[in-house]
C-alpha cells in the first residue's frame, strides 16, 4: 500500500484527484528534501514516529516523499501552505516597517470590516494579536476590566490555550500539570451526555447539569466572588468534541449574565466554517458572545489571533487598545483566508461531506464493538473508543493502536480526551467526499483487523482480561490539537523525558507567579 509520491506527490499518487491539489501542484517547485530532515513527531505516533518535512492542502509527505492524508491539522483550516495565504504574506511582508511609538499609516485595512460583516452588528472592535492563548488572555483582561470583576467560570476539562496566565482557564492542563485550582476559577461539569454523571437516558439530564453549574455560581457569589465571565467553546473539541445540548449553554449564559459576568466564545477550533452548518458554532447553539476569539486558524496558521469585541467593552483598554492592532500582513492574511472560504464554498463543503462522514461513522459504529459513541458536525468529530459499548470502559490502548495502523495506512489521526481514547477528526477544510471514503474504507479495515488476541475482553464487564497499559508511556508529549512538538533526540526517550520534566516545572513555575 505504500506509495511513492514523486517530485509532484499529490499529482502523482493515485488519492490526489481533487481540483485543489491539481492546482497547488502546478505552481509547485519540485520537493527539495532538507539535507537532514528534522526529528520526527512522537506527538501523534508513539512508535516509529513520523517526519514530516512538507505538506499541501490536506496532505502531508514525509522524508521518503510519502503521502498522508491529515485528519487533525484544523490550524491549516483552508489547506497546508494554500497559495492564496503563501502570497498574500509574501507581498505585504516586503513592505513592513517596525517602528516603536510611532503611528504607521497601514492605509484602508480590509479585514476588520469583512469581519463585522459575518458577525453580529455589536461586536464592532477587532484586537488582534499572534496566538489564541493570547487572545484568550486579552479576553479575560477585558471581562475583568469591563465588571470590575475577577472570577471566570470555565467547563471542566476545557483547553484555552498554553501560556501561563490562562493555564487555570483550562482544566485539562491544570490537571495535566497537577496545578491547584485558583480560588477565581469554578469550574462546570462539562455537559458530556455518553459518559458524563447525567446521560443521554435520563430526560432530565441537561436540566442536571444546569442545575449544578447553577449551585455553583451560587455559592461563589455567596462567598462574596465576583464573576467577571464565563469562557467555552460552544462545541468543545480538545475534551472530544463534546457539543453540549444548546439549551445548557443558552442557560447558561443566562446564569453568568444575570451575575453581571460576560460571555466569551471560544472559536478557535470551531469558527470559519467548521461546523458547516454556520460560520461560528455560537450561532448553531443560538447564543450571542460578548466576546469572540479567532485563533491561528483565521491565518491558516500564519501567527495571527483576533478578539471581537464591542466598542464599549474594548474601551477599557484605554491607550493600550494601541497595542492590538491589525498589522499589513495579517490584513492581507486574513482578507485571504476568508476569499478561499467564501470561493471554494468550503463551508457548505463542511456540510456536505460531514454528513457523509457522519452517516459512515454511524455504519462503522454499529459493526464495529469498540466504537462507543460518534460525535460531531460539519468537519469536526470525535469517535469514541470503548472496551465494549455496554461498559463504555475507555480503551486508549485499541485508540493509540487504531492511530498508529492508521499512519501505516497513511492517514493521520490523533486520539483526544482524558483518557485518550477518542479518535478525532478536524481536518483542512479542503477535505473532500474521495478523502473522506478513503478514510472510512481504512478505519473499517482496520478495525475489522483489530487483533483480538491482544485485545481480548471480557464479555459481562467489558473490560481487557490481558495485562494492557492504559497509561501514557513515560515521557510521551501529551497530544493538543493543532500543537506539534517536534521530538528532541530520535531514539533517545529519555531526552524527551527530561525535556517534560523541564517544561512541567516551567509550567509549574508560571503558574506559581500568577497566584
Ligand atoms: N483555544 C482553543 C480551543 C484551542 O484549541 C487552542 C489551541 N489550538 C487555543 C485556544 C490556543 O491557541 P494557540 O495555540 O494559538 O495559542
Amino acid at each position: 500500500m505504500r506509495r511513492e509520491a514523486e517530485a509532484c506527490g499529490a499529482v502523482m499518487s493515485g488519492n490526489c484527484q481533487d481540483k485543489n491539489t491539481m492546482q497547488m501542484c502546478k505552481t509547485q517547485k519540485p520537493l527539495k528534501l532538507p539535507r537532514k530532515s528534522s526529528k520526527s513527531c512522537h506527538l501523534h505516533h508513539e512508535q516509529s514516529p513520523l517526519k514530516i518535512v512538507r505538506a499541501s492542502y490536506q496532505y502531508m509527505y514525509d522524508d521518503t516523499n510519502s503521502e498522508y492524508l491529515d485528519c487533525v491539522n484544523s490550524v491549516s483550516h483552508i489547506g497546508h501552505c494554500h497559495p492564496a495565504v503563501v502570497e498574500a504574506v509574501s507581498v505585504t511582508m516586503d513592505s513592513v516597517i517596525n517602528t516603536c511609538g510611532w503611528e504607521i499609516d497601514y492605509g484602508d485595512l480590509r479585514y476588520p470590516k469583512e469581519l463585522h460583516q459575518i458577525l453580529p452588528d455589536h461586536l464592532d472592535t477587532f484586537l488582534f494579536c499572534n496566538s489564541g492563548s493570547e487572545a484568550v488572555d486579552l479576553a479575560l483582561q477585558l471581562a475583568r476590566l469591563y465588571t470590575n470583576g475577577t472570577d471566570a467560570v470555565v467547563i471542566d476539562n476545557a483547553f484555552h490555550g498554553s501560556i501561563g496566565s490562562i493555564h487555570h482557564l483550562s482544566p485539562k492542563v491544570a490537571k495535566s500539570n497537577n496545578i491547584t485550582k485558583a480560588d477565581w476559577v469554578h469550574i462546570v461539569t462539562m455537559p458530556d451526555l455518553y459518559r458524563g454523571p447525567y446521560q443521554e437516558d435520563d430526560p432530565l439530564a441537561v436540566d442536571r447539569y444546569v442545575a449544578d453549574a447553577q449551585d455553583l455560581i451560587d455559592k461563589a457569589q455567596l462567598t462574596g466572588r465576583k464573576i467577571a465571565c464565563f469562557i467555552a467553546e460552544p462545541m468543545l473539541t480538545v475534551p472530544g468534541c463534546i457539543i453540549p445540548p444548546s439549551t445548557w449553554l443558552q442557560e447558561m449564559y443566562r446564569m453568568v449574565r444575570e451575575t453581571g459576568g460576560l460571555c466569551i466564545a471560544d472559536e478557535v477550533q470551531t469558527g470559519l466554517g467548521r461546523v458547516g452548518s454556520h460560520f461560528w458554532s455560537f450561532q448553531a447553539q443560538d447564543v450571542t458572545p460578548d466576546i469572540l476569539i479567532m485563533g491561528k486558524p483565521v491565518g491558516n496558521g500564519y501567527p495571527m489571533a483576533s478578539v471581537a469585541t464591542s466598542r464599549d467593552i474594548a474601551a477599557v483598554l484605554g491607550e493600550r487598545i494601541k497595542e492590538y492592532k491589525c498589522t499589513r500582513v495579517m490584513d492581507a492574511v486574513g482578507c485571504a483566508v476568508l476569499e478561499v472560504l467564501q470561493q471554494d464554498q468550503l463551508m457548505d463543503s463542511a456540510a456536505e461531506v460531514g454528513a457523509f462522514l457522519k452517516k459512515e461513522l454511524v455504519r462503522l459504529q454499529k459493526k464495529h464493538e469498540y466504537i462507543g459513541d460518534v460525535r460531531g458536525r460539519g468537519l469536526m468529530f470525535g469517535i469514541e473508543i470503548v472496551w465494549s459499548k455496554q461498559s463504555k470502559k475507555p480503551a486508549r490502548e485499541i485508540a493509540d493502536h487504531i492511530v498508529n495502523r492508521m499512519k501505516e495506512e497513511y492517514v493521520i489521526m490523533a486520539n483526544e480526551g482524558n483518557s485518550r481514547n477518542i479518535l478525532m477528526l478536524l481536518p483542512p477544510m479542503c477535505f473532500t467526499q474521495e478523502n473522506a471514503l478513503l478514510l472510512i474504507q481504512r478505519l473499517d479495515k482496520v478495525f475489522t483487523e483489530l487483533p483480538s488476541h491482544r485485545f481480548s475482553r471480557d464479555h459481562a464487564t467489558g473490560l481487557p482480561t490481558d495485562n494492557v497499559n492504559t497509561q501514557p508511556a513515560i515521557g510521551v508529549c501529551e497530544g493538543r490539537l493543532g500543537i506539534m512538538q517536534p521530538q528532541l533526540d530520535d531514539d533517545d526517550d529519555s531526552i524527551v523525558s527530561s525535556r517534560d520534566k523541564v517544561e512541567l516545572e516551567h509550567a509549574q513555575q508560571s503558574y506559581e507567579d500568577l497566584d
